[in-house]
């Protein structure tokens, strides 16, 4: 399927369960997302720093960039003026680097905390004890320069659908707790990221905000990453 057309079947979908579609377009050059872009979207996703600067430069300057992947502090830098969403903030370190990085840019930057709940152990993240002692934090506090507006999570990488449902339930138990019990001015629970090619549908029938589709939208990646 050309993917204009994958484009508007996901945003169908996912629209039908109030959730938003994140493109995800690593690996792809940029004549598949002016593909995507002229079919209307404009959440793209990317996880390099390097292909996500490169493709900002690139591309229309209405494009919502989400960081998806794993970041290093010495590159928050590069992203910093431009970023729309950093999905993947797994320690109170990275995201006051991310404090700094924005207001060396007079900007706010919207993150989520990624929260490990797959049972594998190459997925990074918070454990849930460790975010809420965060969360009870005169460090946290102290930023002003982000915002906390939802958590992330990737579930494991299994064909058990039973263990995919339970983390996602488990993350979501998580985003309510948080919202019912946390009040602090950078802090705001309203996006939940979870969900993928594999396992949107799951993620959407248990309260996802936020699908991040990559191969089912742009097909296979043309390289692989590590
Ligand atoms: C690559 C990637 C995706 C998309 O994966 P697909 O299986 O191609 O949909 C989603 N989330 C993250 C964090 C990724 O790195």
């Amino acid at each position: 399927m050309p993917i204009s057309e994958n484009i508007n079947y996901y945003n169908k979908i996912l629209t039908e369960y109030s959730a938003q579609l994140i493109a995800v377009s690593k690996t792809k050059p940029i004549e598949d997302l002016l593909q995507a872009y002229d079919a209307g979207q404009r959440a793209f996703g990317e996880n390099k720093v390097q292909e996500l600067t490169n493709k900002h430069e690139a591309l229309p300057k209405d494009i919502q960039w989400h960081m998806i992947g794993h970041l290093q502090r010495n590159k928050v830098k590069y992203i910093a003026p431009f970023v729309h969403l950093i999905h993947a903030v797994d320690s109170p370190r990275l995201l006051k680097e991310i404090d700094k990085q924005a207001a060396k840019n007079n900007r706010v930057i919207s993150c989520l905390l990624q929260i490990h709940i797959a049972q594998e152990e190459t997925k990074f993240g918070f454990v849930e004890d460790e975010l809420l002692n965060f969360l009870e934090s005169e460090e946290l506090k102290a930023l002003q320069h982000i915002k906390v507006v939802g958590l992330m999570g990737m579930a494991t990488n299994t064909e058990n659908i039973q263990q995919i449902e339970n983390e996602f339930r488990s993350l979501k138990s998580l985003f309510d707790k948080i919202h019912a019990e946390v009040s602090l001015e950078n802090v705001s629970m309203q996006e939940l990221s979870m969900g993928m090619t594999s396992d949107y549908e799951i993620a959407c029938k248990t309260g996802s905000t936020m699908v991040r589709i990559g191969s089912a939208i742009f097909g296979p990646r043309n390289y692989t990453q590590n």
